[in-house]
């Protein structure tokens, strides 16, 4: 007879039946597992050892009941955000399932987002998008779980609002919950690494529950696949160019209507009319940015994307969605949105386009900056 035995990665139950079940392990890696004290189900072993995602996600149902529990406890609820991709990190209908519990939200990645951008500022801006989602947070705090920045901060405060409850820990997939959790893991109980960490969407499965000091727990829910995020579009190496990954140093690009600028081969921004001007690009440092004039950019892409523009490589652009177009007018200082991706800072009285993968999407904003 043996006890049952859960991922440390993830926290499904081992399996040695069902390959396409969650929690799968080959006997035999199951007995080295034991041996080493270590048993991590195939996908999670995987995922840390090669850097390789299955995809699994929560199915609907399973993502309305998470919500029902949600909205049917006393609790605390923690809602982790991406600052970088904050159109990315709404959970769909959150705001109708919370009831009456607060909720605390936190942006994370507050590492990527210029240092000359003042923090009292950003945390209004979050406060702001959230409260056009419908939400109303009780508090916003700003993170980096990579660099354990505000960390304790965020822990005095669930302790300042749980007032005695359960906390919730929600968000969708790759906003960084899982390094935040490890991160809150090591803060209070000094172990480290528990949970599975990658730059792939959908990795942690099951809930977690972390003691808190008066008995309560700390729930950390599994995270919400978001369809329209860039990061589900690509393959891992492109994904890994494309995601930024210290501070954003924006770059700016002189241009006249009727100019084009590729980002690799990952999306484009015409400039249709408007003033002559700067546009302020924000993504990952190192991604190359390409101009062209538009009326040749239909063909220069399909020339050139996968060889002269990458990412995506010459191989990946075989699975690669085609870019979809969106056109906007601009009223005011606004940023046209690739959600994941980044963005780019246009003057008000532009018309301008982007374009981006089919499914993952392409929006205007108020100017954050
Ligand atoms: P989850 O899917 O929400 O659990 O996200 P993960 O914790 O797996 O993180 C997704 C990706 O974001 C990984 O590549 C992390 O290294 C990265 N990441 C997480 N937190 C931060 C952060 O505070 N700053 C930056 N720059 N990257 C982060």
């Amino acid at each position: 007879l043996r006890e049952e035995l859960y991922c440390i990665g993830c926290g499904a139950k081992i399996q040695t039946e069902n390959k396409d079940e969650l929690g799968y392990t080959p006997q035999s890696a199951l007995e080295k597992g034991i041996e080493n004290q270590e048993v991590y189900c195939q996908r999670c072993f995987r995922l840390r050892h090669y850097n390789e995602v299955a995809d699994v996600s929560l199915s609907d149902d399973d993502f309305l009941a998470l919500l029902n529990e949600i909205g049917s406890a006393d609790a605390l609820i923690v809602n982790v955000i991406d600052i970088f991709d904050f159109s990315g990190s709404i959970i769909p209908g959150l705001h109708r399932f919370v009831g009456k519990n607060p909720i605390l939200m936190v942006g994370n990645k507050e590492d990527l987002l210029p240092k000359s951008l003042k923090r009292s500022r950003l945390r209004d801006w979050v406060r702001q998008s959230a409260n056009a989602q419908g939400l109303r947070p009780i508090d916003v705090v700003l993170t980096s779980a990579k660099k354990n920045h505000e960390v304790d901060n965020l822990l005095e405060l669930i302790n300042k609002y749980r007032e005695g409850r359960d906390v919730y820990v929600v968000g969708v997939t790759n906003v960084g919950k899982s390094t935040l959790i490890n991160q809150i893991i090591k803060h209070t109980t000094g172990m480290q690494d528990i949970i599975t960490t990658s730059r792939f969407p959908g990795t942690t499965l099951d809930r977690i529950e972390i003691p808190l000091d008066d008995g309560h727990m700390l729930v950390d829910t599994p995270g919400i696949i978001h369809q329209e995020q860039m990061a589900h579009y690509l393959d891992p190496k492109s994904l890994r160019l494309a995601s930024p990954q210290k501070e954003i140093k924006p770059k700016v690009y002189q241009l006249n209507p009727g100019q084009t600028l590729f980002f690799g081969a990952l999306a484009r921004f015409d400039f249709i009319a408007g003033p002559k001007q700067g546009v302020v690009v924000y993504m990952e440092n190192n991604l190359m940015v390409h101009r062209t004039k538009t009326e040749k950019a239909d063909a220069f892409y399909d020339k050139h994307a996968g060889k002269l523009l990458t990412p995506p490589g010459e191989k990946q652009m075989a699975d690669f969605p085609k870019l979809a177009r969106f056109e906007f007018k601009v009223e005011e200082k606004s940023d046209l949105v690739f959600a994941g991706l980044g963005w780019v800072t246009v003057k008000a009285g532009s018309i301008v386009a982007g374009y981006a993968p089919e499914g993952v999407a392409v929006l205007l904003r108020k100017a954050m900056i």
